[in-house]
């Protein structure tokens, strides 16, 4: 089997004790990681620590770093999605998309400024507003897309001064372990740490002493622990969590155009994606023939190991995740909806599952008012658009949602009366490098992305230069 090491201050450490990682197309481990140790984990921090006062001092090394590391990491795409593939299930084109964004990522903060703001500039005094960097962060990632997300704390908190130790989820530990390994000698040593571990590490890191910022990517019941180990340590933290978007279909939409976007959507990662659309709500009239063209689109998809050409749709990523989605389907149908296609595992080794499309459904099945997280798309018909909303909007969570419509201008109106962070016109799942991403109610706290992305690695320092001489109270 295959071993990986964690990126430990500079040094490669392959580890005293590991963990098995599995293929989900085969649900059979083919590689080991490192199960961080306690000391191993203090060592982390401490180089993070100790590397921290020089990389924060200089900008110009910072920039020339994040760009040699994207290069690095591009040389690299097809062995890194090859085995991205591998860990976490999707297709490989899709993987290596995923790699590329880490690229984009890199690129797109090495070209921000971490601007100084003049807030004050006059006779009596010029006031700027600092970004400084906080210290040594924690960057914890979930399984569904482990390096993408990694490098959307990376990026901007290395930008902004940071130095940082990542912990990938312990499903797929193996490609951002990798791209530590190809990194060891782009930053200086113990700016860049990757660590690997099961469950525990990840509230260990959170609640090491040392660190000052936790930016965690996961489920939402994850996030308040963090959240909690964040208040304890009075350190600042960002999170994203879980989503249940909602995609409302207008009167006036093309039907066809509508389900190919809704489905590819839906289905992207087989439905394991934050702001995967997870819900449709679609005008009665036009039902019949959106569940037409989603069913068609379903039965076209061709299931397989990511790593095999022609394959569009993978594994899930775990037999958890594969029984959770299972379930969800199972009761909603004991509940009365309807399997328009798919509804079932496939035979044989894997963690696979077929596109499911339901009818039938109501709002309170849990496949429609929980985050199912997998690839089945319950479809709701409405008589009016004022309800379809209202039903679009009775959720906890508040991540993404769409509005598919012939007329662009009525959506994006449409979009200031629906909770969330990110609201889509006919698109959905456009994640770009500058567009500030993060979630409303229990989606999550703070943005990433952008210079607000940035922000969130840094501390505000005004400095005010007096210029009236004395002051009112001398
Ligand atoms: P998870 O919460 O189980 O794990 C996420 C990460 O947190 C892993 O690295 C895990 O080891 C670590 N972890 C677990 N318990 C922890 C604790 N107490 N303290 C600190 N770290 C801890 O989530 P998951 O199952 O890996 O990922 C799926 C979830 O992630 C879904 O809910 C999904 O919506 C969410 N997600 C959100 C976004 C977003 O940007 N909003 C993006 C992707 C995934």
């Amino acid at each position: 089997m295959s071993n990986y090491s964690m990126t430990i201050g500079g040094e490669l450490i392959s580890g005293s004790a590991t963990f098995a990682v599995e293929d989900p197309a085969l649900g059979a481990a083919f590689a080991v990681a490192p199960n961080c140790t306690d000391s191993e984990l203090d060592k982390a921090v401490a180089a993070a620590e100790a590397a921290f006062p020089r990389w924060r001092s200089d900008d110009t090394a910072r920039r020339s770093a994040l760009l040699a590391a994207a290069g690095r990491v591009e040389e690299r795409v097809d062995e890194l999605g090859a085995l991205l593939t591998r860990e976490q299930g999707r297709p490989l084109a899709e993987a290596i998309g995923e790699i590329r964004s880490a690229v984009d990522w890199l690129r797109y903060y090495a070209g921000l400024e971490v601007s100084v703001e003049v807030l004050q500039d006059n006779e009596y005094a010029r006031v700027e507003l600092l970004r400084e960097p906080i210290g040594p962060v924690a960057a914890i990632t979930p399984w569904n897309a482990p390096v993408g997300l990694a490098f959307w704390k990376v990026a901007p908190a290395l930008r902004a001064g940071n130095t940082v130790v990542v912990k990938p989820s312990p499903y797929t530990p193996l490609t951002t372990l990798r791209i530590g390994e190809l990194l060891a000698d782009v930053f200086p040593p113990g700016v860049l740490n990757v660590i690997s571990g099961l469950d525990p590490l990840g509230a260990k890191l959170s609640a090491h002493h040392a660190i000052r910022k936790i930016s965690f990517t996961g489920s939402t019941s994850s996030g308040r622990k963090v959240a909690a180990a964040a208040a304890e340590g009075l350190k600042r933290v960002t999170l994203e969590l879980g989503g249940n978007d909602p995609a409302i279909v207008l009167d006036d939409a093309d039907v066809e155009t509508a389900a190919a976007g809704i489905f590819g959507s839906s289905m992207i990662n087989v439905g394991q994606i934050c702001v995967a659309v997870k819900r449709t709500y679609v005008p009665r009239r036009l039902y019949g023939d959106m569940v037409s063209a989603l069913v068609e689109r379903a039965k076209a998809v061709r299931i397989g190991n990511g790593l095999e050409e022609g394959t569009t749709h993978g594994p899930l990523n775990n037999q958890l995740q594969l029984e959770r989605v299972e379930g969800l389907v199972r009761n909603a149908v004991d509940a009365g909806a309807t399997v328009a296609a798919g509804g079932s595992r496939i035979d044989g080794p894997g963690f696979f599952y077929a596109p499911t499309i339901l009818t039938d459904v109501t709002d309170s099945m849990p496949v429609v008012a929980e985050e199912q997280f997998g690839p089945a798309l319950p479809v709701l018909p409405y008589d009016d658009l004022d309800d379809a909303i209202a039903r679009a909007n009775a959720t906890h969570f508040g991540l993404g949602s769409s509005i598919w419509t012939s007329d662009a201008d009525r959506g994006a109106q449409l979009a200031r009366r629906i909770a969330a962070g990110t609201t889509w016109v006919n698109c959905h799942l456009y994640l770009l490098p500058h567009l500030p991403f993060g979630g409303v109610k229990s989606s999550g706290l703070g943005v990433e992305n952008g210079p607000w992305g940035l922000h969130e690695f840094t501390d505000m320092h005004v400095v005010y230069k007096n210029l009236v001489p004395g002051t009112p109270w001398s």
